[in-house]
C-alpha cells in the first residue's frame, strides 16, 4: 500500500505531540504492515486549530492531491482523529470525500480503519463526540483559569499600548511540576510613562477638535513609534505608523480609564469562512476589574472624546462605502512606491474623484511621499484603452492561440493516462461484483450488507463506465485545433463588453489583470503618474479554451 501522512498541531495546547511524534508513529505503523510511505506526501498543519477546515493548508494539499488520477496513492495514515478535525462533521466529510476518490484512512494510535464499515459508521462517531466535548472542555478550563488571573490583578489576554507587562516568577522559587521550570505565577500590568504620556496627548488634541488624520499625521511625523511596531514591521512595505482607524479605537479604549472589565465580548468564527465576530456577552459573564492605578486618561477628557464619537455618529455616513464597489478599478490599484492601496480620496460627493496612495492620505507624507492624484475618469479610459491596445495586437493573438492549442494537446495525453486506469478499475469492480454474486447464489451467505455492497459496486461500475466512454469519445474525436478566426472574436466580444457593460467589464478587469501599479514619475518637467499591470495570460487562455467547452483534463 502506499500512503500519505498528515499531521497537525496547534498552538493553544502546551501538552500537544509535535509533529515530529506524530510522523514517526504513522512511519513506524507503516513499516511495521510493510506499507511504504511516499515521501512526496507528506501533509502537516503547524499551529493551526482543528475548530474548522479553513485555513489549513495542509489539509486542502492533501485533498487536493487525493483529486488527481491515477490516485497518488491508497492510505493517508493519521496518528489521531483529532488530528484529523476536532469537529465531528468536518471527520466525516474528509473521510467520505477520501473514501469516495477510493482511498482510505488508518487513525494509527486508535488503530481505525476507514475500510471497515464499522468504524465509519461507529467508531469514528465516538471519537469524534470524545473530541468535541474535549474542545468545549479545555474553553471552559482556559477561562476559568483566565478569570482567576484577573481576580488576582494579573493579565489574561493582550498587550494594550500605554502599558507595561511584566511576567512574574515564584518567589520562592518552587519548580512547577509540568513545565520543569519555576512556577509562573502571572503577568503584572503597570504604566509604560512614555506610551501613557503619548495616549493622554491624543485624548487631550481629540477632545480639543483634531481629527484622528491629523493626529496620525502629526504622530508619524514626530516619528512616535507606533503600536503593533513589529507586526506592522512584516507586513508592509514602509516603517510602521499611526493610523486613524486604531486611533479611533485606542480613544474607545475603557482601559485608559481604568476600568479592565473581562469576558464582556466572545468571539465566534464563521464556520464556512473561518472568520471571526465578536458579540457582547451577558452581563453576569463579565469578571469586574477597576484599576485606579492604571487609569491614563481623566474623566472630562473621556468624556469629550466619547461626546464626539456620539455627535459624529449622527452626521452623513462615509460616502465610500457601498458605492465604491461599482467602480471599475477599485481594488486593483496600489502604490508602487508603498504598496498600499490606491483609494478615492477627498470629496465624497464628487461625480468625478481622485485616486490617491491611501498611505500617503491617512498617514501622512512622512510614511509614504507618494502625493499624486490621478482623475476617476482619466485613470480608467487610460487603463481600458492601454488594455485593448495591448490584447488586440497580432503578437498577443498568436500567443494566445498557441498556448490554447498545447493546453488542449496537453489535456489529450492526460485523458489517455486516465484511460488507462479507469479500465483497471473496471476490471476490479467486475471482479469483485462476480465473487459478490457467488455469494449470494450459493445461498450459504445472505445478508443485507451483501447486498448494499453489491449494490454499491454496481453503481460504481456504472459511473467509471460512463466516464471511460466519454474520455474515449474526447480521444478519438478529430484533434481539435483553435483557430486565429476564434480567438480574434473571442477579443471582439471583451472589447463590446468593455464598451457597453460596466458590471461585465469589471470582472473582466478582475479576470485578465492581476493588479496596477501607479507610478510618480518626472517627465520634462511635468509631474506624472504611470500605470503599469501584467495580464493575467493564464485567465485569458482559460477563457479562450473555455468558451469553446474544452476539457482541460479535469471532470466531465
Ligand atoms: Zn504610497
Amino acid at each position: 500500500m502506499r500512503c500519505a501522512i498528515y499531521s497537525r498541531y496547534s498552538s493553544d495546547l502546551q501538552n500537544e505531540r509535535s509533529i515530529d511524534d506524530q510522523v514517526r508513529n504513522c512511519r513506524q505503523y507503516a513499516h511495521s504492515t510493510g506499507w511504504s510511505v511516499l515521501e512526496d506526501h507528506v501533509y502537516e498543519d503547524r499551529a493551526v486549530s482543528g475548530a474548522s477546515t479553513v485555513g489549513r493548508q495542509g489539509l486542502q494539499q492533501l485533498l487536493q492531491a487525493a483529486n488527481t488520477r491515477p490516485k497518488p496513492f491508497d492510505y493517508v495514515l493519521v496518528d489521531d482523529t483529532s488530528r484529523l478535525s476536532r469537529d465531528q462533521m468536518d471527520q466525516q466529510n474528509i473521510i467520505r470525500e477520501l473514501v469516495y476518490l477510493g482511498i482510505h484512512m488508518y487513525f494509527v494510535s486508535q488503530g481505525i480503519d476507514s475500510r471497515h464499515e464499522q468504524a465509519i459508521h461507529v467508531m469514528l462517531p465516538v471519537h469524534g463526540i470524545a473530541d468535541s466535548l474535549y474542545r468545549l472542555e479545555l474553553g471552559k478550563k482556559t477561562l476559568r483559569g483566565m478569570a482567576g488571573q484577573v481576580l488576582k490583578g494579573f493579565n489574561p489576554g493582550g498587550k494594550t499600548y500605554g502599558y507595561a507587562y511584566t511576567r512574574l516568577y515564584d518567589p520562592n522559587g518552587e519548580i512547577d511540576r509540568k513545565t520543569g521550570h519555576v512556577r509562573f505565577l502571572g503577568t503584572r500590568i503597570s504604566i509604560n510613562a512614555e506610551q501613557a504620556a503619548v495616549m493622554a496627548e491624543i485624548f487631550k488634541r481629540f477632545s480639543a477638535g483634531w481629527s484622528l488624520k491629523e493626529l496620525a499625521k502629526d504622530l508619524n511625523q514626530r516619528g512616535v513609534r507606533p503600536p503593533g511596531h513589529d507586526t506592522q514591521r512584516r507586513i508592509l512595505k514602509v516603517r510602521p505608523s499611526w493610523c486613524p482607524n486604531a486611533l479611533r479605537f485606542m480613544l474607545q479604549n475603557r482601559k485608559y480609564i481604568g476600568d479592565w472589565t473581562w469576558n464582556k465580548t466572545r468571539s465566534m468564527s464563521n464556520p464556512r469562512t473561518g472568520k471571526r465576530r465578536y458579540e457582547e456577552r451577558p452581563r453576569e459573564e463579565w469578571v469586574n476589574a477597576i484599576y485606579p492605578d492604571l487609569r491614563i486618561v481623566g474623566d472630562s477628557d473621556w468624556e469629550k472624546v466619547a461626546e464626539r464619537f456620539q455627535a459624529n455618529k449622527h452626521k452623513g455616513k462615509r460616502t465610500y462605502g457601498g458605492v465604491q464597489n461599482t467602480y471599475l478599478l477599485s481594488g486593483l490599484l496600489h502604490c508602487a512606491v508603498c504598496g498600499a492601496r490606491y483609494v478615492l480620496v477627498g470629496g465624497g460627493t464628487n461625480p468625478d474623484p481622485l485616486y490617491g496612495c491611501s498611505l500617503n492620505w491617512n498617514r501622512g507624507r512622512t510614511v509614504c511621499p507618494n502625493s499624486a492624484r490621478v482623475r476617476k475618469s482619466e485613470l480608467e479610459s487610460a487603463v481600458i484603452g492601454d488594455l485593448k491596445k495591448r490584447l488586440f495586437r497580432k503578437s498577443v493573438l498568436k500567443e494566445i492561440v498557441s498556448c490554447a492549442n498545447e493546453k488542449l494537446s496537453s489535456a489529450r495525453s492526460t485523458h489517455a493516462t486516465e484511460i488507462a486506469h479507469l479500465e483497471g478499475d473496471i476490471a476490479e469492480c467486475k471482479r469483485a461484483i462476480k465473487n459478490l454474486m457467488m455469494a449470494v447464489e450459493s445461498g450459504e451467505v445472505f445478508s443485507r450488507s451483501i447486498q448494499d455492497r453489491l449494490c454499491e459496486k454496481e453503481t460504481e461500475l456504472r459511473e467509471t463506465e460512463t466516464r471511460l466512454a466519454l474520455l474515449q469519445r474526447a480521444v478519438q474525436a478529430p484533434k481539435m485545433v483553435i483557430a486565429d478566426e476564434f480567438v480574434e472574436s473571442w477579443l471582439l466580444r471583451l472589447n463590446k463588453v468593455f464598451e457597453r457593460d460596466q458590471v461585465g467589464a469589471k470582472a473582466a478587469l478582475r479576470t485578465y489583470l492581476t493588479s496596477i501599479e501607479l507610478e510618480p514619475i518626472q517627465e520634462d518637467g511635468r509631474r506624472l503618474l504611470r500605470a503599469s499591470s501584467r495580464p493575467n495570460l493564464v485567465a485569458i487562455f482559460d477563457a479562450c479554451g473555455a468558451s469553446k467547452g474544452i476539457n482541460s483534463g479535469g471532470r466531465i
